[in-house]
């Protein structure tokens, strides 16, 4: 089979499917109404304030109370909860604290298997932490299945197949037959089943429940409180924020993709967005025609590639493909819509399932990814320690966000662990040019990335290049 997506435009129907289609991450619109809680007004005091209320956030905020519950811990969220790239995302919950082993053989080599140790570590934590505190966020531990579309994405599958073995993943290869026996697409050749560290989350109700243990823990949140600047103020650090400021000790800076509150973020990471579709929930005529009885988080193996997944009330979540940088790096509400981008993600989703014509989506939506070089979180301190960061997810960051913040957490009060000892840790990622070649630059690099694609995945020379000098882009 040559490349299995059409070059020829949409059609009227893959875009009226969508078009009636809410702008808003379906995870969101779904959560029951609830009260914003307050935004600061006025001067506050604080032990630690953070900055960014989606996962990074909010469970720093948990375990700095859980270290310490005398500690006075605010968190000061723009928007609301969850607004950001926690509360639209894919709700794939993968260990990898590497953006998956074959990206930490590239960076990490010598690190990697005792950042897969601490990955599985984290997942179970994760796991074990959202039991612990109660948080219904319909966990379903299904594992991940990659699938091939291409003849060469077969030798792929056997690699990674090795890979997951020696790294101790239970892991499942199946042919052309058993994958479509396990999801019903006439466009499958076969399969990877990864049933370690793999499961999947509804996100919104994840934010929302672990802001909900947080208040619990006696933890001060304060939505619709935009952080405008950071200032050194003697012992402590001055947040401000436009109806008053925190006076802080120390202040962590969860904003992910969006505009750094320090210049040193803004060279490393680059506002990529990503987006998706959700369908209306199937009938059961149309439920039982996909089979995909075991429910299993799915992607597809090429450069750019889609992730897709069922709802707790039998929904498809239909995402990926495109991954949009603008010039400048520019997060806005408007940017949440792009009807090429949807139309698109429509065609290749009736491609993929043929027999599902005539559903509808409910739902459309994008988010800004903090994509950097390297694929994986990367960390920091400023303002002489009593600033730190976690920022550079690049698109998996569900369950990472948890190592993240409690690695940001213990460089901000001076704590060694076996964690901050790793150059994982210590290091930086290459930083991306500043405008006008960073766009430039990335542009090159997906147009390039495309290519690959449409030839049976071989790398031309700038890929190539970019692999022998450890810089990357993805989402
Ligand atoms: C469309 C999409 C699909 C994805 N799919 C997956 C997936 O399936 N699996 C996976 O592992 N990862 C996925 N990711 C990535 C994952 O969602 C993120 O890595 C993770 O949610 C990052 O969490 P965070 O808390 O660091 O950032 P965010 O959730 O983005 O939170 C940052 C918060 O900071 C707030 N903020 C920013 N600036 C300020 C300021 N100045 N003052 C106050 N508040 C501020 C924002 O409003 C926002 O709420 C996806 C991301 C996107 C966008």
């Amino acid at each position: 089979m040559a490349f299995p997506w059409p070059t020829s435009p949409p059609t009227r129907s893959h875009r009226a499917a969508f078009a009636d289609a809410t702008v808003r991450p379906h995870w969101i619109d779904a959560l029951p109404a609830r009260e914003p809680r307050p935004p600061l007004a006025g001067a506050a005091e604080a032990d630690l304030c953070i900055v960014g209320g989606g996962f990074t956030g909010l469970w720093a905020a948990l375990y700095a109370k859980e270290d310490d519950p005398r500690r006075d811990v605010v968190v000061l969220e723009a928007d609301s909860i969850g607004f950001g790239a926690s509360g639209r995302n894919g709700g794939f919950a993968l260990g990898s604290l590497t953006h998956g082993i074959e990206n930490g053989l590239a960076r990490f080599r010598d690190e990697l298997p005792q950042l897969e140790r601490l990955g599985r570590e984290n997942f179970q934590g994760f796991v074990g932490d959202i039991q612990r505190l109660g948080i219904d966020c319909d966990l379903e531990l299904t594992g991940d299945l990659v699938v091939a579309l291409e003849p060469h994405e077969l030798e792929w599958v056997a690699e990674s197949a090795e890979l997951l073995g020696r790294f101790g993943h239970e892991h499942e290869v199946l042919d052309r037959e058993a994958i479509r026996a396990e999801v019903a697409s006439p466009t499958y050749l076969g399969g990877l089943w990864d049933k370690t560290d793999a499961a999947l989350v509804d996100p919104g109700k994840l934010a929302v429940g672990l802001a909900d243990a947080a208040s619990a823990a006696g933890v001060r949140i304060h939505e619709r409180t935009r952080v405008t600047r950071l200032d050194d103020d003697g012992a402590g650090v001055r947040v401000a924020v436009p109806s008053g400021h925190v006076r802080a000790r120390r202040v962590l800076l969860a904003t992910s993709a969006y505009p750094p509150l320090l210049r040193a973020i803004r060279r490393y990471v680059a506002p990529v967005y990503d987006y998706a579709l959700m369908t209306e929930p199937l009938s059961p005529a149309q439920r039982e025609s996909v089979g995909w009885k075991r429910r299993q988080g799915i992607g597809d193996m090429a450069n750019q590639f889609h992730y897709y997944r069922l709802t707790r009330d039998e929904r498809i979540l239909w995402g990926g493909y495109d991954a949009v940088y603008r010039y400048g790096g520019p997060v806005r509400p408007e940017l949440d819509d792009d009807l090429e981008t949807f139309a698109k993600l429509s065609q290749h989703f009736f491609m993929t399932f043929p027999q599902l014509e005539g559903v509808r989506f409910s739902h459309r939506w994008g988010g800004a990814i903090d994509t950097c070089s390297r694929f994986s979180v990367f960390f920091g301190t400023a303002h002489r320690g009593k600033v730190a960061y976690a920022v550079g997810y690049t698109g998996l960051g569900v369950v990472s966000t948890r190592f993240g913040a409690r690695v940001a957490l213990d460089l901000l009060n001076g704590r060694e662990t076996e964690a901050t000892r790793l150059r994982y840790v210590r290091s930086k990622p290459v930083p991306f040019p500043p405008e006008p070649l960073r766009s430039g630059v990335i542009q090159l690099t997906r147009n390039r990335l495309d290519a690959a694609d449409r030839n049976a995945g071989r790398r031309g020379l700038w890929l190539r290049t970019l692999d022998r000098l450890g810089l990357g882009f993805d989402s």
